[in-house]
């Protein structure tokens, strides 16, 4: 067996530098280009790649990483689990990715605690798997041509199938594995990357066991590349010793979030992720010394704690970035060249342990008054009608919006212009639904580019990048703002749209907030606090615009948190305390609200059993949730809070507009199981992604429903 490279990374960003892969397959999915287009810039893309990798020194690389829309996708395909009904599409593996006319697409959703979201793959019964290796093999010749030996990278069998919800599979799928190996060897390759990050999660004995027999099968094959298992996201914990008895030759461990394993690892190379692929910020090269120097094994490369497909490509893309922040930032470019450094660099020794910081207790500032009395208090001079019909905030964001936006940026247009338009649209927004008869409004969110990236660009502490994107799923790439100092709200962020809007009518508007969480989740944050410190300062500020908005006279402030189960540590031992903190941290932003202020909160699931505690334990009065696609099942569990309760009445994922008797039907049923009187209407999310015409044609129905039913309940 060839030795293992001294250097490497688990896989590289593939939307392009300036999001070319983004362009090219919105063009080709539009039928503005064609499918060889398509692949010209996908190749560029790869080529580029492996040359930047080889310019900088890196000495593995890695091939396959690259996918046109998702690597679990990808090994679907390759594993020849593409379900019946896609076959016949023109386009089989974006049919799959995304839907056809008569086909809803495959499910999607997050790559473990990542803001990634892959394709689930769908593996029944009579799923019959077939090896298909065209793309990874292709990756290794066009890669060869350039000159470049490359190391495939496919998500590993157990994985795979636990991601599929079919272990039971693993029989038939080891067969196709054991294939693979033997034609990556014809093809001269000489290691093969298997991810398993499923293996950083809790896995019970059974699993563990599939996890020896897969990888003692793959071990046994007798003409294969060596065998290299990456693990990622976390600690490996009692899947590093079933992974130690196996053949494997080598082991990748994630050094960042996990710790250096006790376990001797004499007899295998272990890949040692000491270069974060998950944040932004340089790595200390006393730290990762001194782990490479712990490790006990028969060699240690260097390399990425996971792939770097969660960071953005290139700090030098970034002029417009304060110096002194930059100095501390490393995006991918950046990050091999550490992975590099360190790897030709002699070992240290542990630096002296630093002090730890003591925690101050979890601090809810004032408790506001038990609900009975708030919800009493509210009742007084809300005077809403019974079943209330609100929305969960954003309104269709237009083009000439978000043009307008980037005229600002550009300086083509003036701040004041801007500002009118933004009135402009929230005027608009408030017509409409004081026209449609809604009892508490919105103001539409038009000024908003996103609703955390909004927030970051108005606190102290946060920096937004210009090409700082990175992908969230297929061509849909987010920029995170990245959290670098102490965050401090400088002046008041919404108030001045919220008191405009309310302005305009008569009916209660609800402020709209994003929740400390939630801000926290969707950026980069500082690694030198604990992060449950950093979400409470963000929780701080958000506590003081709360304070600020109800001082302004908004008597109903929402305040989201989507990604509350976002940032659920993989491993249930660690839950608890998460939830506890991020609960103290919601309820600190908003228990400076009086009794009288009538609190919001809106999730954009329901499916998560694990938080419902929290989610009541977040103790707003109104909690708006997921509910069209999972049904009544939420309402016997979310219905238990005992507050206010709006169940999504309709999907606004999609532009179907919901019939008046659908949306009556839904709330018959919902009133079957909850009183009356907690029961909001609402819509299951936000309408920034919908347009006007069917958002006005939803929600006339919605309330022709609502009105059907405070008259005949
Ligand atoms: N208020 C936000 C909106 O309506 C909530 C978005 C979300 O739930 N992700 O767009
Ligand atoms: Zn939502």
């Amino acid at each position: 067996m060839s030795p293992f490279p001294k250097s490497t990374v688990l896989g590289y960003p593939r939307i392009g530098p300036r999001r070319e892969l983004k362009r090219a397959l919105e063009s080709y999915w539009d039928g503005r280009s064609s499918r060889a287009e398509l692949d010209r810039v996908g190749a560029e893309i790869r080529e580029r790649t492996w040359r930047r990798l080889a310019e900088l020194g890196l000495e593995g690389l890695p091939s396959n990483t690259f996918s046109l829309y998702d690597q679990v996708l990808d090994t679907a395909v390759l594993l020849g689990a593409v379900p019946a009904r896609y076959r016949e599409a023109a386009d089989p593996y974006f049919a799959m990715a995304r839907g056809t006319e008569g086909l809803a697409p495959l499910r999607m959703t997050k790559w473990f605690d990542t803001n990634y979201h892959y394709i689930v793959p769908e593996i029944g019964p009579d799923t019959v798997f077939k090896l298909d290796a065209g793309k990874p093999l292709a990756e290794v010749r066009e890669a060869r041509a350039l000159g470049f030996e490359t190391r495939p990278v496919v998500v590993g069998p157990v994985t795979f199938l636990l991601l599929g919800a079919a272990l039971d599979r693993l029989d038939d799928v080891l067969g196709c594995y054991e294939e693979l190996l033997s034609a990556l060897a014809a093809e001269g390759v000489a290691w093969v990357q298997l991810d398993e990050p499923a293996l950083v999660g809790d896995r019970t004995a059974d699993e563990l066991a599939a996890v020896l027999a897969a990888y003692s099968r793959l071990g046994s094959v007798s003409d294969r590349p060596g065998l290299f298992v990456a693990s990622y996201f976390g600690d490996l914990g009692e899947a590093l010793p079933v992974l130690h008895e196996t053949p494997v030759e080598a082991i990748g461990i994630d050094l960042v979030r996990g710790g250096v394993p006790a376990l001797d690892l004499s007899g295998k190379t272990v890949v040692a992720g000491v270069v974060s692929g998950r944040d932004v910020w340089r790595t200390s090269p006393e730290r990762a010394l001194a782990a490479l120097g712990a490790v006990r094994a028969s060699e240690v490369v260097v390399s990425t704690s996971c792939s770097l497909l969660h960071v953005p490509y290139d700090v030098a893309a970034e002029p417009e970035l304060d110096p002194a922040l930059k100095e501390r930032l490393a995006f991918a470019e950046q990050k091999v060249a550490e992975v590099v450094a360190l790897a030709r660099s002699p070992l240290r020794d542990a630096p002296p342990a630093e002090p730890s910081v003591a925690l101050p207790g979890p601090v809810v500032l004032e408790e506001r008054g038990p609900y009975a009395v708030r919800a009493a208090a509210q009742a007084g001079h809300l005077r809403l009608p019974p079943l209330p019909i609100t929305t969960i905030g954003s309104f269709p964001q237009t083009g000439s919006l978000r043009a307008a936006r980037a005229a600002v940026a550009s300086g083509t247009l003036a701040q004041a212009d801007y500002e009118r338009q933004v009135e402009a649209e929230i005027e608009r927004v408030i017509r409409v639904q004081e026209r449609l008869g809604l009892d508490v409004l919105v103001h539409g969110e038009p000024e908003r580019n996103d609703m955390v990236q909004y927030f970051a660009e108005h606190l102290d502490g946060f920096a937004v990048t210009r090409n700082g994107w990175v992908q969230s799923y297929g061509s849909r790439c987010t920029r995170p703002p990245i959290l670098h100092g102490d965050i401090r709200r400088p002046s008041p962020i919404t108030v001045r749209w919220a008191t405009y809007a309310q302005s305009l009518t008569d009916k209660p508007v609800k402020g709209m907030l994003t929740g400390p969480v939630t801000i926290v989740a969707w950026s980069f944050v500082r690694d030198d606090l604990p992060l449950r410190d950093v979400v409470f300062q963000v929780a701080d500020a958000v506590r003081e615009e709360v304070r600020d908005l109800e001082a302004a006279g908004v008597s109903i402030i929402q305040v989201d948190e989507p990604a509350l189960r976002e940032l659920l540590p993989l491993r249930r031992a660690a839950q608890a305390d998460y939830l506890e903190w991020a609960v103290a941290a919601y309820r600190r932003a908003t228990s400076g609200a009086s009794d009288r202020t009538q609190i919001h909160t809106h999730l954009c699931y329901s499916d998560a059993d694990q938080i419902l505690a929290a989610i009541d334990g977040l103790d707003a009065d109104v909690t708006t949730i997921e509910s069209a696609r999972s049904g009544a099942r939420i309402l016997g569990t979310v219905g238990s809070f005992g507050r206010g309760l709006g169940p999504g009445v309709y999907d606004i994922h999609s532009p179907r507009v919901p019939g008046a008797e659908e949306v009556a039907e839904l709330l018959r049923r919902t009133l079957e199981v909850l009183p009356a009187e907690r029961v909001w209407v609402n819509p299951d999310c936000g309408l920034k992604t919908r347009t006007y015409e069917e958002v006005e044609a939803a929600l006339a129905n919605v309330v022709t429903a609502t009105r059907r039913l405070r008259e005949a309940p």
